[in-house]
Formats: C-alpha cells, sequence, structure tokens
C-alpha cells in the first residue's frame, strides 16, 4: 500500500478485510471543495491536503483514504497506522475523508462518491465496526449538514440491493434530480431527502394514482419516466378489515400492503403468515389472486 493509490471499492474492501478496525469515521473535507476540484486531480488534490497537514505537525495525511467525486479512491496514511481523525478516538480506528462541503446548500455529494460510503458503511457494519459520523464526537458539521446518517445507513442497504430507490434522508444528485421533477426550485433543490422533499412526492403519488409510499420506488419511477402505471391488482376484496384493496401495491412481481404505522411496504405473503395463515399467490387473469388456506380471497 502506498500514499496516492488508486483503489477501486472491491480491492478496499479487500485490503480492509487484513484489518480490524473498530470504527469507521466519515467526514468531509469542507475545504477543498467541489470546485477547488475543477482543474486538478485527486492526486493534487490529495498532495494539497498532505502539505497542509505537514504543516500541522501530523507528520503526514491525516486520513487512510479521500474520495472523489468521480468515484475516485486514493490511499492517504497507511492503514495500520492511526489517523489523525477524531480527538481522542483514533488508535484502531479507520478514517475517510470525502472531498467535498456537503453542508446545505454547497456541495450535493455525486451518486459515484456516496456509493463508496454506502458500501464502506455496508461493509463495516458486517463486520460490527461501530460507523462515526465526526459532528457525533464535534461541534462540527463534519460530514456535512446534508449527510443523515441514518439514511446513509439505511440506504447501504436497500439502495445498494436496489439502486435507484431513494428514501427519506438519503442525499446526493439523484435526489436533487427527483426534487426538480417535483416542481421544487430555489434553495428546496438540496439533494437532501428530508420532509418536504417526501411531502411533494406523497403529493405527487397521490395525484398521480400511484401507491403513497413517500418514496422514490419502482412504481414511481417508472410513472415519472416512462408514463408507465403500475401494475393493477386482481384482487377482488381483503377478508381483513382496516385493509382496503386499494393500499395493495405489486411491485417486482410481489404484492405489497402500505402498512402506514411502520412507514413500510410489507410482502402481503408475510403479511398473512404473520396471522398463522397460509398464502400463496396464483395467475389470475393478467394478474394474481390470492389464495389463504387454499381459499381464493
Ligand atoms: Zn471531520
Amino acid at each position: 500500500m502506498k500514499y496516492n493509490q488508486r483503489l477501486t471499492i472491491n480491492e478496499l474492501l479487500k485490503l480492509l478485510d487484513n484489518y480490524n478496525h473498530k470504527e469507521f469515521h466519515i467526514h468531509h473535507t469542507w475545504k477543498p471543495n467541489y470546485s477547488n476540484m475543477k482543474n486538478s486531480t485527486p492526486e493534487k488534490v490529495n498532495d494539497g491536503m498532505r502539505s497542509y497537514h505537514k504543516s500541522l505537525g501530523w507528520g503526514e495525511i491525516g486520513q487512510h483514504i479521500s474520495t472523489f467525486p468521480d468515484g475516485t479512491i486514493l490511499i492517504g496514511r497507511n492503514f495500520s497506522k492511526k489517523p489523525v481523525s477524531i480527538a481522542n478516538r483514533n488508535t484502531g480506528n479507520f478514517a475517510m475523508e470525502q472531498v467535498g462541503d456537503f453542508d446545505l446548500g454547497k456541495d450535493i455529494i455525486t451518486v459515484k462518491q456516496r456509493q463508496i460510503t454506502l458500501e464502506l458503511i455496508r461493509y463495516f457494519m458486517k463486520r460490527g465496526t461501530k460507523i462515526v459520523f465526526h459532528r457525533e464526537y464535534s461541534s462540527k458539521t463534519c460530514p456535512g449538514t446534508s449527510l443523515h446518517k441514518s439514511g446513509l445507513v439505511e440506504a447501504s442497504d436497500y439502495y445498494l440491493n436496489n439502486p435507484g430507490e431513494l428514501r427519506k434522508w438519503i442525499t446526493g444528485e439523484d435526489v436533487a434530480e427527483l426534487q426538480r421533477k417535483l416542481g421544487m426550485t430555489g434553495r428546496d433543490v438540496d439533494g437532501s431527502f428530508g420532509n418536504d422533499t417526501e411531502k411533494a412526492l406523497k403529493e405527487y403519488q397521490t395525484k398521480n394514482k400511484l401507491p403513497v409510499t413517500g418514496i422514490y420506488d419502482n412504481a414511481t419511477r417508472n410513472y415519472m419516466e416512462k408514463g408507465e402505471k403500475p401494475m393493477e391488482t386482481t384482487y377482488r376484496r381483503l377478508f381483513i378489515h382496516g385493509i382496503e384493496a386499494k393500499s395493495v401495491t405489486v411491485k417486482d412481481g410481489k404484492s405489497y400492503l402500505w402498512m402506514e404505522s411502520i412507514g413500510k411496504l410489507v410482502p402481503l405473503v408475510e403479511f398473512f403468515e404473520i396471522l398463522g395463515l397460509k398464502v400463496e399467490e396464483r395467475p389470475y387473469g393478467n394478474g394474481k389472486a390470492l389464495y389463504v388456506e387454499n381459499k381464493e380471497v
């Protein structure tokens, strides 16, 4: 491993297998920011940070890796050395600097750069490594007020399995694009999927008679991009009262119920199975019918 070496995400994850870091520290550089990246290269930007860190008496660059808007990953400090990352929390931990200023209203993280962060969060979560945002132990906003920890942790699961789906508290250029499509303008287009974006999305879903999930899911994306309505369900009625047929949605060939109480789509089959009923979906006309204990419902 050497300074300024470029790594793909897979090479990075393989390399990390050789270490046993206790915490994964997530930062943004604040400066340099995206506009400082123009007319420069990741290597030059890393060199600039190294010179600065040396001038602070750190001996070398503080972080183990730097990530860049184009998806480049560069090695900084050797992974076996402790970083200069968070006061009193450096020993045995791993530090990443995302180059950019991710405070609200400043840089909006690119999908490529966010992807690296999501992959690393997923990797470290699986290993039981603690995920730490710098601001949890500092008065700084680092890694930026536009980045939400809960959203990124959740997205490291759903987004990596279903790229394109966007939920509350994720951030990125793709969210900004969604916000523009929803008719949001000016400072509201901040790339951060918060309450205002969720509200606008739900209004759009209601208006267009889509499942009102508040999630930019396949049904909404297909409608927005191609004008395709989600497949109609063929359930004629549901015998559990309190659940209306209109709340059933078919997505990726499976049927779901939108459960307002937990804010989630629950697979219909799972729902009935929780009630101890044997459930099966069978073809019915152009759609599907639901059989509970071998009786059509
Ligand atoms: Zn920081």
